[in-house]
């Protein structure tokens, strides 16, 4: 026997691998999701063909009407989806249905935990698509026909969702692709058309394009007819769409698995005209981070689909929204180049912009604990926000949320007006600190003495804090001041006091240990800030702050040295025992030690450790030899 004609036999990405078995596994209490996974794949292959169409009317000519076709054979135990949409050419085939292309899926699947359910969500974010017809099948057949290509050009895919897939030249076939699942023994349920188009109303309604099912007759015979309502869901009326078809829609768009957590639909009408339907998703992609990750709206023009992905309607920080875009005005062939230069998409990017910061805002106010899941998966995108865009600087401001000296716990939870609300008489500022993580911005000795008068102190401990706080300036008129930085100005009632002053009293002590200190640090004052510490560092207000200094060295920044104010508590036992010290070269020792400790504190790493080392010891042995002696 000879081989098929062009028959090859390949073996699967080894992430495409991993992800079939784990899939497998923890999608099978789902399992039925894979009618919607292809049902989708073939209406997105309708949407590009008649795409295409536009510039080539012949691709979509010899068979014009664009409908999902799905039948199935009792006897052989098999279910088909069947679309005349694009279809795929050999490489295609190959390409789409061997690999995955999306960068970074090595290290998303060593994410899974082996807990179905942590799993199946995990999964379920990263789209699980065309493969996940591996859960009911243990075959699957693909046959296409690129539109464009003879009817001879079609090919064969198949495969046991094991280490390998066959592709071979088909003998025929009309254009597209149909994908025929030969169901697992007690998988056979999907061949009952009463399961199949229950399953389609609910899943699959939105569609855009008929999705025909073959169903027997009383007769005996089969009939065909459309089981969805076949109108793109955006173009209804916001009344008429229910919840559920807004969740299915979502899904179906951004092949995710979870529920979105809001979404807000729109019709714009006047000079320009267009319709949105923008979703929050429950879970941020395992991507968010990843720059060349895919982005934008989905967008079509007068209903029919024009691009994925087009990035220009919103501004990077919100990536992470999902959508439609639908416009009246854009012409037909508009490219991403076109889009660039399209001057009415700057007031369209704005108007879709505030749609999203005031679905956030909305969300905000009426569900706190969604707002709350909202802010740990996105809330650094936010942040960026504050940074990137003034236009919306005072709604963006609003959403923001902190964990404060007065939290329990780490989460972010308090919004700046919950912190005004519970300021102090008096209090005209907000006090905020930066710090690596929570458990050392919390600790701070920055914090002692606006705790001890009870000041209540934002913590910030995100990555992209030190560059958020230099665009906090005010909110609702209360000036933002960061308190490990600068002269910490405290509400007194009789007026402030100069640190000149306070240090006047102090002028030989603060000198000696600025000497000895030599050319580590810029001054040394008395601090108003301490109350159990013996001293901390502060940068200075022109300065960068430590942990921006830390950031930027490490991704290999030469920066100018800057060197840190110390600031003494002079009612500290230590610093007691420090003006009281007789001995110069004891004095430089323990003035280097306080200076050491204070640059620990606040999280830097000591220049020279050893050293720290060397004269800590050395204190402690002299401290018991004093003691075995008095
Ligand atoms: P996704 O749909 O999330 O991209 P899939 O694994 O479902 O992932 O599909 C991978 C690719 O295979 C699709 O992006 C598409 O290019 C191609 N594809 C899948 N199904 C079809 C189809 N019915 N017709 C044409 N192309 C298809």
């Amino acid at each position: 026997m000879s081989e098929p004609a062009g028959r090859e036999t390949m073996g699967f990405q080894t992430e495409v691998r991993q992800l079939l078995q784990l899939m497998i596994h923890s999608l099978y209490s789902n399992k039925e999701i894979f009618l919607r996974e292809l049902i989708s794949n073939a209406s997105d292959a309708a949407d590009k063909l008649r795409f295409e169409a536009l510039e080539a009317p012949d691709l979509q000519k010899d068979d014009p009407e664009l409908r999902i076709r799905i039948s199935s054979d009792k006897e052989a135990g098999t279910l088909s989806i069947s679309d005349n949409g694009i279809g795929m050419s050999r490489e295609e085939l190959i390409d789409n249905l061997g690999t995955i292309a999306r960068s970074g899926t090595a290290e998303f699947l060593q994410q899974m935990t082996g807990d179905d359910k942590k799993d199946a969500q995990l999964i379920g974010q990263f789209g699980v698509g065309f493969y996940s017809a591996f859960i009911v099948a243990d075959r699957v057949e693909v046959i296409s026909r690129k539109a464009g290509l003879d009817s001879t050009d079609a090919v064969r895919w198949e495969s046991e969702g094991q280490g390998e897939f066959t592709i071979e030249n088909a003998d025929s076939a009309a254009r597209g692709t149909t994908v025929t699942l030969h169901l697992k023994d007690d998988e056979q349920e999907f061949l009952d058309s009463f399961r199949l188009e229950a399953l389609i109303r609910k899943y699959s309604d939105h569609i855009a394009f008929p999705v025909l099912l073959e169903k027997e007759t009383e007769e005996g015979g089969t009939e065909e007819s459309a089981v969805n309502s076949a109108t793109a869901l955006w173009t209804r009326s916001r009344t008429d769409v229910s919840d559920d078809e807004y969740k299915e829609f979502y899904k179906h768009l951004a092949h995710d698995f979870t529920d979105p957590l809001a979404w807000s639909h729109n019709r714009v009408e006047g000079k320009r005209e267009y319709t949105s339907l923008l979703f929050i998703p429950s879970a941020a992609p395992y991507d968010l981070w990843n720059r060349e990750a895919p982005k934008g709206l989905k967008l079509y023009v007068q209903r029919v689909f024009i691009m994925d992905d087009a990035e220009q309607f919103l501004p990077l920080y919100l990536r992470f929204v999902k959508g439609v875009v639908d416009s009246t005005d854009l012409p037909l062939n508009v490219s991403r180049e076109l889009l660039q230069q399209n001057p009415d998409l700057d007031a369209m990017r704005s108007a879709l912009t505030r749609r999203v910061v005031d679905m956030l805002g909305k969300l905000a106010k009426s569900d706190t604990d969604e707002y709350a899941s909202f802010w740990r998966e996105f809330g650094a995108t936010i942040k960026e926000g504050v940074i990137e865009d003034q236009q919306n600087n005072e709604k963006l401001m609003q959403l923001l949320r902190f964990s404060t000296t007065k939290s329990e716990s780490e989460a972010q939870d308090q919004s700046l007006a919950d912190y005004l609300s519970r300021a102090a008489d008096g209090q005209d500022k907000i006090y905020y600190l930066v710090g690596d993580n929570y458990e050392n911005v919390k600790s701070s000795p920055h914090l002692e003495q606006l705790r001890e008068k009870g000041l209540e102190v934002l913590l910030l401990h995100d990555r992209i804090d030190p560059w958020v706080v230099d665009h906090l300036r005010e909110f609702e008129g209360k000036e933002f001041q960061d308190v490990g930085r600068g002269q910490l100005s405290l509400p007194e009632g009789e007026g402030e006091i100069t640190q000149d002053a306070i240090n006047d009293e102090h002028g030989p002590l603060l000198e000696k240990i600025r000497k000895s200190l030599n050319d580590k640090v810029e001054t040394v004052n008395v601090s108003q800030r301490l109350v159990d510490s013996p001293a901390c560092v502060v940068t200075s207000d022109k300065d960068l702050g430590p942990q921006l200094r830390r950031m930027l060295e490490a991704s290999g920044q030469e920066l100018p040295e800057t060197k840190p104010v110390l600031e003494i508590n002079i009612d500290h036992p230590l610093v007691t025992r420090l003006s009281a010290e007789t001995d110069d070269a004891r004095f430089g020792e323990l003035s280097h030690i306080v200076l050491d400790h204070a640059l620990l504190a606040e999280g830097a790493q000591l220049d020279n450790p050893a050293e720290y080392v060397r004269r800590m010891n050395q204190y402690l042995l002299d401290v018991e030899a004093g003691a075995a002696t008095e």
